[in-house]
Formats: C-alpha cells, structure tokens, sequence
C-alpha cells in the first residue's frame, strides 16, 4: 500500500477490537456523543474549552469479559482542552493519558498481574500523531515493566483523517503524512536521520507533490554551527552543559520559551514525556504569549525557530514541532552530545530514533505495539463534528449580521418595522434575539415574546 495513495485508516482493515466489537462501537459512539454535548455548551466564548472530540481509557480481559473505565462516574470520559489549556496538543486522547490516569492503569496491572489484562484507548476521532507518539509511549512503558505484551495496546476510534476534515475543518493528515513518509523514504534509516528529512522529502516525487499542495506538513530539523547561534541562546546552551535544552525565538528575537529536561527519572514513578526539553518549552512558549501577550491561539509560535542540543529528536518533540507553527529546529552540533540523546529518550531504555518508527508505520506494521481499530463508517459523520460545524457557521452568520445592520441603520432609508398586534421592535434587537425564536411550539396567536421597544 503507498502512503502517497492510500489514507492510513486502511491499514487497520486487520484489527478487530479485543471483545465484543458491539460493545465498542456503543464506546466509540458514546464518545463521539459526550463531545458533541461538550462541543454544543453555550459560553461567551464561542468555542469553549476545545475542539469537538471525545476520548476514554479501558482495561479489559478477555477471559472474563470484564471492562474498566478509568474515570468516575461524574468524569466517565475526556474531551479535548485545546483552548481552556491553550496547549495544541491537549487533545481528548491526551487528556485521557494524563500522567493520573496512566498511573491507575500501571497499578491496576501491577495489583493484577498474569490475569491478561489489555489496555484500549477509545477515541470520536482517528488520533494524531501527537496523541498517537503518547499512546506509543505508554505502550512501550508498559511492555518494558512486563505488564502488557506488544499488541495488547489497542486503539479504537471513529472518524477518519478525511470526516475530520471534511465535517469539522480540523486536518491532522499532512502531519500525519510527514511521519508516514520519513518511514516509507526510509529517514530513519539513514545515518542522519532526520537531518537528512527535508532533501528526502523534496526528492521524492510523491512527497514533494504532496508538500506542494498542502496534503503534507513538515518542519525542517538542520544541524548548525555556533556561529548563527543568537549569543543569549549559547549562553542558555553553555549553563546546560550535557542536559537536554530546548529554546525558542521569535523571528523578531525575542525568547519565548526555553527548559531544561524537567524529569526526574530517578524519582517520577512513571515516564512523563511532556516534562522533555522541547515539548516543555512550547508548552512554556504558549503559555506565554497566551498570559502576557493575551493571544488566543496561543499554540501557534509564529514561525519561531527551536534551538536545542538534542541530536535525536523523538516523535512527542517532533509533532509537538509541527503543530506549533514553528519553521525550523536548529540543532547547536557543538552542544550535541551522546550522552543529551540518551537523556533526551521520550520512553527511557529506547532510542528516540526507533521509537520515531513505531509511531511512524502504518497500522498494519508488528514494528508497532499499538493495534488499531477503525470501528466508524466513512459515510457517516461525527455528530460532534456537526455541531461544531453550525457553531462555527453560527458564528459567521451572527458577526455578518451585526455588519449588515450597521450598513442598513447608516442608510435614510431605514425600513420602519411593527409587528402585527400594532408594537413596535427595533430592528436590530429582533436580529440579536433570534435565540427567543427558538421556544416557539407551534402557531398559537399569543404574540411576540420579544421585547417591544419604541423605535
Ligand atoms: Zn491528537
């Protein structure tokens, strides 16, 4: 199957869940349902706490029959936090593989050894690559402590890539592309890795269409000399000596973010790939532009550019790179060392490199730990998406009419407006309150429930 024709979903036409694939499709639509609740809350802000998706975390044994939610019953499940966070990888799959929640799932298996215990992450949405490196990651912590084997990791969601897009305006595929394509280029083989990502990319005839008409995404990772370093960016490099150091600077050269690897590995009971150094830093460069400079979007960097000493930059750091809108990582090659690579390990034990892989294939690959499940219909849309949609277009219409009426009121000619019974509304109100409308039950002769004002 290429990648340049095929969408990913397809390569999970193998899997099946690992119960009862009823019982799933009542999760995967019960998320999609929970979000499309989350997505429809009215708030002054138009778009509430985040995008329209929906996600939950089980434990589940074959032999028995028995399914866990890890939740409670007043917080079942998770939906995504994008804006109350202003983080753009606060995704409802992320949420749902929250440092708490993966805790609950490695005690339970611990408490319940050999019973053949397996994990399934339900989403209203096929995950991105972001969510996908979590999901990799916790699988690969859970296999080195024996208490899952490969494939015991399952991953069941609802619409595609391509529903996504087409029903929400939300388009994770030419992210997702660049990942499939340093696998199907091979990047990761290469001694230079993902050095060498961009002149593969645009050699590649398959790739370089694809990037020019938008259907791919990536960031350019270059190793550079000290010499076009910003000298407040060597000096962050030199106090970090041989730690894992991320920084980021606006075109305009400010510092907007910068950390250090923030685990300690020594003591965190559980690996937390987003205390690493460049994840850390764009979470710390958002939260700056959404605190001191009140920027809404704040998960978009501006084309900032990332400085690190981290040669083997792992999956987590690079899509949290292209999904800040950043335009480069320049690694300092004379702060690159062994040892910052072997610090620098998303899931510690294993190469950021072979990791990249695993979250890298397709669906169908055994080099994942991951078996993915595509149990939606690619006829029939997310109802969270939907709602999503007619917000936003909502939106539109209510801004449009606010400009309309100013043109109208500006005019001599403003049409003079009564109801029937002889009151008269102003104009602009019946436009404002067009919610009132929404009680009406039937045509009962009982008047306007509008206020009527005298023009
Ligand atoms: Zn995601």
């Amino acid at each position: 199957m290429s990648i340049f024709y095929e969408p990913r979903f397809k390569s999970a036409a193998g899997n099946l869940p690992p119960t009862n694939p009823l019982f799933w499709e009542i999760q995967t639509n019960q998320s999609d349902m929970a979000a499309f609740h989350a997505a429809n809350i009215t708030r002054e802000d138009p778009i509430g706490k985040g995008g329209p998706f929906g996600a939950q975390l089980w434990l589940v044994n074959r032999k028995t029959n028995e399914h866990v939610l890890i939740g409670t019953v007043q917080e079942p499940e998770d939906s995504n936090a994008v804006v109350s966070k202003g983080q753009a990888s606060a995704h409802a799959e992320a949420e749902s593989l929250s440092p708490e929640k993966r805790q609950q799932v490695k005690d339970f298996l611990k408490e319940n050894a050999e019973e053949g215990w397996e994990v399934v992450q339900v989403s209203s949405a096929e995950s991105c690559p972001s969510c996908r490196s979590k999901q990799v990651a916790f699988a690969n912590e859970l296999i080195v402590e024996d208490l899952i084997t490969s494939g015991q990791f399952h991953v069941v969601f609802k619409a595609t890539y391509d529903q996504t897009k087409e029903d929400a305006g939300f388009n994770d595929a030419p992210y997702d592309q660049t990942f499939r394509a340093i696998h199907e280029l091979g990047v990761l083989s290469r001694q230079e890795g993902l050095f060498d990502l961009e002149k593969a990319l645009l050699e590649n005839l398959g790739a370089s269409a694809q990037f020019h008409s938008g259907e791919l995404i990536y960031t350019p990772v270059n190793l550079v000399d000290d010499d076009i370093v910003p000298d407040n960016v060597l000096k962050i490099m030199r106090d970090a000596g041989e730690q894992p150091v991320a920084v980021i600077v606006h075109p305009d050269g400010r510092i907007l973010g910068q950390s250090l690897d923030e685990r300690d590995l020594g003591n965190d009971g559980i690996n937390l790939p987003e205390k690493t150094a460049i994840v850390r830093a764009i979470e710390k460069a958002s939260t700056y532009l959404r605190d001191k400079e009140s920027k809404f979007a704040s998960w978009e960097l501006e084309k900032a550019t990332v400085y690190t000493n981290i040669r083997d930059i792992g999956p987590m750091a690079y899509s949290g790179l292209l999904w800040s809108d950043l335009s480069e990582a320049k690694v300092v090659s004379s702060f690159a060392t062994d040892l910052v690579d072997e610090m620098a390990q998303e899931v510690p034990g294993i190469s950021n490199r072979n990791l990249f892989l695993q979250v890298a294939v397709d669906y169908d690959s055994r080099k994942s730990p991951l078996s993915v499940v595509f149990n939606g219909d690619p006829e029939d849309a997310s109802v969270a998406h939907l709602v999503w949609k007619a917000r936003m277009q909502a939106e539109k219409v209510k801004n449009a009419q606010a400009v309309r009426m100013d043109e109208l009121v500006a005019r001599p000619d403003l049409p003079k407006v009564r109801m029937i019974d002889g009151t008269y509304i102003n104009l602009s109100r019946l436009v404002e309150t067009s919610e009132v409308s929404s009680d009406y039950d039937g045509a009962k002769g009982k008047g306007s429930k509008l206020e009527a004002k005298p023009l």
